[in-house]
């Protein structure tokens, strides 16, 4: 279907839908079913078959099967089958964890899908762009990812970039009458928008015309790739240090192999024995448990109201040291009230809250005499123009409460106006808007020009005052129009700084008479010559609990600062308000960073706390000089121009209420509440999580090296073999994965936030690991092998002896577990506040008491049950490497306690 042939009409009636009304939720929903959802289909995702056989791609795996298969035709049928039955429990293991990961990272996705502004049954919301259907009325905006491929309707300054679609760098002026032509190719549609093109200036509305595969980027799916999965640096880097595992793991194999033999036992017993241990000891989990990790850890941000769109900035989140925060919004409350007026040279105060039409008009400093707004007309004009050079909405809901739709600043004049009577809707009875040009960051102003019953033209223009006055040559004073030259700009400065100091946030508004339409082409004209009218300035409150999140950030090392386009004032003011300011800090203005060079603004930056008056462009900038100092810098933003320095920052964050979908799609963090104190939550789980990975891999590798040691040692001791294969395995299943996985839900410990953030480049065994992996599992495999030699030696039972090394290899890992929760002692945390921990180590006790007391099974794991006595050799053995350790740690730490200078904090 050509809808670009058809009028506006034409199409809305095709679908049977109106401008007014949309669809209604019923025809909908009826849509969706039939057409299904408005996705575009990538490649099969890999089948539940496909991810359960590939927990068996492993090749020692392989090997384990083949000499199992090898080892069942020699007659050993119940080995046999209980290695095959552990080998695949160890595979639905894997399966279960990898199938959560998998799924948990898919709903991520859908949380961070574009939105789309749909009218269903008369009223605006908010829906996830896979729900449009075809006849929807939809609304675009500067911004916004186009959901669907649609008709316009209306177009104001409407531009698209359709390059993903076009290959056309250049975005394309949209417009909205009936195209005749024959064939046009896509970038020729002028009135069509096509679904994943990109909003880049005006607004519009359109009705959809087709979703899904439907769309013209459905129809050259196969084309677009689907993007990798991507993996995280401290993934990558597990899977290089696997592999090196796995070397060693063989290395040692072999020599216990090649030991065993040369001792005398069986050839056959040693190489099963020898697989087993190199299927045990080698960590080819650890990947798939950090993914999980990573995974359960987002499930907890999401929680927390922060959406990690990019997998690897929970790595980075944990290495944050400077985190720089839009003004308005995350430190505010962008809650904007009018508090001041000034106009021809009269000043009033403003009492009231909020978008309600209540309050008063009164002289400076006397309170009790109430203003007639309607007997100030100075007042009054600049209410009016306030009014009308506007965007915003108010309205009364069911709950009798104003609501606002719109900009809270283009709001807070309404509700000024609205306080002396003046309401926009009947100022448009006299009143047409003719031409709107939209607020944006650079220029820092809005203009509408307005046409009135005798068709006068007017532009009202307001924006930021030291913008606005620029633009002005008069002023109205005393209710003359007078010539505006330095004097008077300096009177209404000096008006903004006494407002901007009260951490007032200012706005001027100014206007002029157009003569003819045709001066309306261009905005340098119209935004000049000015005359000016009065000045604006309204609270906007910080918010309650930002003021505490930027002290925790502090006492982790982190630096907070404000990024703002208001006024310098006014942004000194509140960011002394929430304890932003230190007493040496400077505040940088736009213009001032403009005459720096990349150097000067590096080597200033440490000292900077407030950057004001900045665009979005300059951001860029800021964030590549934080990481010209070696920062690593997390940016938010929620503008189009806003995503290069978004995606430029270490993480770039963007806000999920108020941003548009191009900036959420270049951040890797998105924040459901636009609230600051969520990216203070999110770095601390980043660290947490980070924590939780070393915690892990410690509990891994530190069991895996006992496990190697107590073979190893037993054959160079020249002792018969400590573990049979079954053992090994089953060491392997039960006291691996359960509590490495609790480890990785693991609470994070106090002081995660009043540490230094991690530099970038840390290895995963810095700060100790190493040493505490080496030294944990030298004392587990030595003493297990000493449990087993003294049973030995006092029973002369070897399959006692054997049992009594698998239970204090077991138990000593079990205790080991809670050692890995700390950085420093056993001691140091309660034990009973993980308790996924304490419930993963009972169920592993209960399943190696099984093999040892349950009949049955005893001949299959080769035990036999043991008393009291021998339990209580297993457990003192199983301590000792946990408490004798612990016991060092506490001395040392005890130490460096000591030798600390007292009062040395973070800052
Ligand atoms: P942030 O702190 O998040 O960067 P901001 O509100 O401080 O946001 P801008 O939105 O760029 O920064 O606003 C800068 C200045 O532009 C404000 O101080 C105000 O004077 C003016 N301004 C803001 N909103 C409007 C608007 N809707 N119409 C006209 N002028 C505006």
């Amino acid at each position: 279907m050509q809808w670009y042939k058809k009028t506006t009409d034409e199409t809305m009636n095709a679908f049977q839908t109106s401008q007014t009304h949309g669809l209604t939720a019923v025809e909908a929903s009826e849509k969706r079913q039939a057409e299904g959802d408005n996705v575009i289909h990538e490649g099969e995702v890999s089948s539940r078959l496909q991810t359960f056989l590939l927990q068996f791609k492993d090749f020692m795996v392989l090997v384990l099967i083949a000499a199992t298969l090898v080892s069942g035709l020699l007659g050993e049928y119940i080995d046999a089958l209980a290695i095959l039955a552990i080998i695949l429990l160890n595979g639905c293991l894997g399966y279960i964890q990898e199938r959560k990961a998998e799924k948990s990272l898919a709903s991520l996705k859908a949380l961070s899908a574009p939105q789309t502004l749909v009218l269903r049954d008369g009223a605006w919301e908010k829906v996830p762009s896979l729900e449009l259907v075809t006849g929807d009325i939809i609304r675009l905006q500067s911004g916004d990812r186009v959901g669907a491929d649609c008709r316009l309707l209306t177009a104001d300054r409407l531009q698209v970039d359709e390059s993903a679609l076009t290959g056309e760098s250049l975005p394309v002026d949209k417009t909205t009458a009936a195209l005749l032509a024959d064939e046009l190719s896509l970038g020729d549609q002028e009135n069509m928008s096509f679904m994943g093109t990109l909003i880049t200036r005006g607004s519009g509305t359109a009705v959809v015309t087709a979703t899904g595969m439907q769309t013209a980027m459905g129809t050259i799916a196969d084309l677009i790739q689907s993007s990798a999965s991507i993996t995280t640096p401290l993934q990558r880097k597990l899977e290089e240090l696997g592999k090196i595992l796995i070397v060693a793991a063989l290395g040692l194999t072999f020599i216990v192999v090649l030991l065993g033999i040369w001792q005398g036992h069986e050839l056959y017993t040693m190489v099963l024995a020898g697989v087993s241990l190199a299927v045990a000891a080698i960590p080819e989990g650890l990947p798939a448990i950090v993914t999980v990790a990573l995974a359960l850890g987002v499930q907890r941000m999401i929680r927390r109201n922060a959406i990690i769109r990019k997998l690897p900035a929970v790595e980075t989140l944990g290495c944050t040291s400077v985190i720089c925060s839009d003004k308005t919004g995350t430190l505010t409350k962008n809650e904007m009230t009018v508090q001041r007026l000034w106009a021809g040279g009269e000043e009033w105060q403003v009492s009231g809250s909020g978008y309600a039409p209540k309050g008063s008009f009164h002289i400076p400093g006397s309170p009790d005499t109430e203003v007639d707004a309607r007997h100030a007309p100075q007042l009054q004009q600049l209410l009016t123009f306030g009014a009308l050079c506007n965007h915003a909405d108010i309205q009364l809901d069911e709950s009798g409460q104003y609501k606002l739709q719109g900009d809270p600043t283009d709001g807070a004049l309404l509700a000024v106006a609205s306080k002396a009577g003046i309401d926009r809707k009947g100022l448009l009875d006299d009143f047409t808007v003719v031409q709107e040009f939209p607020f944006d960051s650079q220029r820092k102003m809005m203009s509408v020009i307005v046409q009135n019953k005798k068709n006068e033209l007017f532009v009202i223009t307001k924006g930021a005052p030291d913008f606005i006055s620029q633009r002005c040559n008069r002023r109205i004073h005393n209710g003359r129009i007078q010539r505006m030259g330095t004097t008077e700009t300096r009177q209404m400065a000096d008006v903004v700084d006494q407002m901007a100091d009260d951490a007032l946030r200012t706005l001027a508004v100014a206007y002029k008479k157009l003569v003819s339409i045709d001066e309306a082409k261009d905005i340098e004209r119209v935004e000049s010559e000015l005359v000016l009218v009065g000045v604006a300035g309204m609270i906007d409150p910080p918010r309650e609990g930002v003021r505490e999140s930027i002290d925790a950030c502090r006492d982790a090392g982190i630096r907070t600062v404000m990024i703002t386009g208001d006024h310098a004032k006014t942004a000194a003011a509140i960011a002394g308000q929430l304890g932003m300011r230190r007493a040496n800090g400077r505040i940088l203005e736009g213009r001032q960073l403009d005459q720096m060079s990349a150097e000067e603004l590096a080597t200033d930056i440490d000292h900077i706390d407030v950057f004001a008056r900045v665009s979005p462009t300059h951001k860029l900038r800021i964030v590549q000089a934080y990481q010209k100092r070696g920062h690593v810098c997390a940016m938010t933003g929620d503008g189009v121009n806003d995503a290069p320095a978004i995606k430029a920052a270490d993480i770039g964050i963007s806000m999920g209420k108020t941003g548009t979908d191009v900036a959420r799609e270049a951040s890797d963090l998105i924040l459901t509440d636009d609230r600051f104190e969520t990216i203070q939550a999110a770095v601390k789980e980043g660290r947490n999580i980070y924590e939780n990975v070393r915690k892990f891999i410690r509990y891994l590798l530190a069991s895996n090296v006992g496990e190697i040691l107590v073979m190893l040692f037993a054959m160079l001791a020249g002792l018969p073999l400590p573990l049979v294969p079954i053992q090994i395995l089953w060491v392997n299943l039960v006291t691996d994965g359960l509590p490495a996985l609790a480890l990785g839900m693991d609470q994070p410990e106090d002081e995660v936030m009043r540490r230094k953030p991690r530099p970038l480049k840390e290895g995963i065994f810095s700060r100790g690991l190493a040493w505490k992996i080496i030294s944990r599992g030298f004392l587990i495999g030595a003493a297990s092998l000493l449990a087993f030699w003294l049973t030995l030696n006092e029973s002369g039972e070897l399959i006692e002896a054997q049992t009594v090394a698998f239970l204090t290899l077991v138990m000593a890992q079990l205790i080991h577990v809670f050692d890995c929760r700390s950085d420093h002692s056993i001691f140091h945390r309660n034990p009973f506040q993980n308790m996924f921990l304490v419930a993963a180590v009972l169920l592993s006790f209960l399943m190696v008491l099984v093999v040892v007391y349950v009949p049955g099974l005893q001949t299959i794991f080769h035990t036999v049950p043991i008393g009291w006595r021998e339990w209580l050799l297993v457990l003192g053995m199983a301590a000792i490497p946990t408490f004798l350790l612990s016991i060092f740690h506490f001395q040392s730490g005890a130490k460096q306690l000591q030798r600390r200078k007292p009062g040395v904090a973070l800052k």
